[in-house]
């Protein structure tokens, strides 16, 4: 069995507890390794080294560009070797091995996109309305960032977050979900051989309100960056206010896939397969409510059972399997509660609201293009939707209308590092990928400089 440590201050170093927890391969459902079981004190070693790299060292000194090439340089370590790293996380938290190579060879671009904006996060020149004066803004790191992620795409949240907090000069600290933290304690390695300077990327596992309330508590950390439930996040969100601490929360969806019957009907009966069957449901974007038009409720419903019915499960290692596990045995109960609820309340309400996170798929009629609105905006999330239909107007229009932070028309679950990603309402705060996902790790500065020769007239006013 493999015994992982931390990586702070870029070396794998034990906790300071000497304690380790059990990782799980959810398919055979047997220990294959051991993570550190992480306590305050680690976490204060990994931000007292994250601090550091930001204020002395090499880190603080590099420019914008050097710190840009060690992205590129990362970026190719991690297409060499993607193969590995995607059988890690299968291993770890059951994701099916085609979906993982696919996710591991698009990975890299996220730090190519963002190493390649480290130097363009240009400030402005202000053409100041008052005389004497050269007034400039500009861009600089927010501090040492926390990066906190869910169990169900370790890896994936390491490039959505890391990527653009890099490339705006911070230095980071994450705590992986302690049910998967393995893929990135190992991809931590790959920091090193990229040539990043020691603190600047530092990995510390444990449990959430231990090692995790820890991070969101610490004086030194600036921003939280949070992927995981929304009870969680709400939690953390009160708690981070105490220390002012900025944060972006990627939290839960409830996310409607509309089909009306204008649609092409085999696309969208796959799309509906994609987003609820996909990943075993287990994603925060899960197109969990069916929307159909009373039209073709009872025929599309019959096509989307049908081919639902032809899901390989088994092994995620392999690459002809559809359907792999539920990550953790508690998930896998709290799917069947939610599904021995709907029984027995008639399959009504509650199921239709509440993220279940598993394959699970509430069918809901509507007869016009008001009501399917009306329907998907009525939920406490707003991660995303999906609209299937040939008629171009009505795309536009339920764009528009529905309050969601993605919407997908005629696809569904496509994701790009160049596309910000989050959530409204209850969903979250903030956006991952894209140009403005970086703004969320970094301050604006305003300097303003008089090249008057005397003092001002009246001293006693505002200039
Ligand atoms: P979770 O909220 O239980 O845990 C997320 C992370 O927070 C883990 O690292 C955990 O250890 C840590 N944590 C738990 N309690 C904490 C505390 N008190 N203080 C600090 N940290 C704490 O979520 P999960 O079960 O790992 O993930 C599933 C959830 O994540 C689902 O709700 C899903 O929708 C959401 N999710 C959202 C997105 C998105 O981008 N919007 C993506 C994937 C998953």
């Amino acid at each position: 069995m493999k015994t992982y440590q931390h990586y702070i201050d870029g070396q794998y170093v034990d906790p300071i507890g000497k304690e380790w927890l059990d990782t799980v391969n959810p398919y055979t459902g047997k220990a294959w390794a051991k993570i550190p079981k992480g306590c305050a004190k680690d976490v204060d070693r990994a931000v007292q080294a994250a601090k550091r790299a930001m204020t002395d060292g090499p880190y603080a000194k590099m420019t914008a560009t050097e710190r840009g090439k060690m992205m590129l340089r990362l970026a190719e370590l991690v297409a060499k070797h993607a193969e590995r790293l995607a059988e890690i996380e299968v291993m770890d938290n059951g994701k099916l091995i085609a979906e993982m190579r696919g996710q591991m060879n698009y990975h890299p671009e996220w730090w190519r996109y963002f190493g390649g904006l480290a130097d363009k996060l240009e400030g402005s020149v202000m053409p100041i309305d008052k005389p004497d004066i050269f007034a400039f803004s500009r861009h600089e790191p927010v501090g040492v960032v926390a990066a906190l992620t869910a169990w169900n795409s370790p890896l994936l949240f390491v490039a959505w977050k890391c990527a653009p907090a890099i490339a705006a000069g911070c230095s980071v600290v994450i705590k992986p979900s302690e049910f998967t933290s393995a893929s990135t304690l190992d991809y931590a390695a790959l920091t090193k051989e990229a040539g990043f300077p020691d603190g600047v990327f530092n990995v510390v596992t444990g449990y959430g309100p231990e090692a995790g309330s820890a991070l969101v508590d610490h004086p030194d950390v600036a921003k939280i960056t949070f992927t995981g439930s929304d009870a969680t996040g709400a939690r953390i969100y009160a708690q981070a206010a105490k220390t002012m601490k900025r944060v972006t929360l990627e939290l839960g969806g409830k996310s409607p896939n509309i089909v009306f019957d204008d649609c092409n009907l085999d696309k969208a009966a796959a799309g509906v397969i994609s987003g609820i069957f996909a990943a075993t449901g287990q994603t925060c974007i899960a197109g969990s409510r069916l929307l159909v038009q009373n039209s073709i409720k009872e025929a599309f419903t019959k096509k989307v059972a049908e081919l639902g019915a032809t899901a390989r499960k088994g092994d995620p290692m392999a690459a002809d399997t559809n359907i792999g596990p539920v990550t953790t045995p508690a998930q896998y109960q709290k799917i069947l509660d939610y599904i021995d609820i709907a029984k027995k309340e008639g399959a009504t309400w509650r199921i239709a609201r509440e993220e279940v996170f598993g394959p699970v798929l509430s069918i809901i009629g509507f007869d016009t293009e008001e009501e399917a609105i009306r329907l998907a905006n009525d939920s406490i999330y707003g991660l995303a939707a999906g609209v299937w239909t040939e008629n171009i107007g009505r795309a536009v229009r339920m764009s528009k209308a529905l309050r969601a932070g993605t919407v997908w028309v005629n696809t569904y679950r496509a994701v790009s590092y160049m596309m910000p990603f989050g959530g409204m309402k209850h969903s979250g705060i903030g956006r991952e990928s894209g140009m403005e996902s970086v703004q969320g790790y970094l301050e604006t500065k305003s300097t303003w400089i008089s090249y008057a020769e005397g003092a001002p007239a009246n001293p006693f006013i505002m200039r």
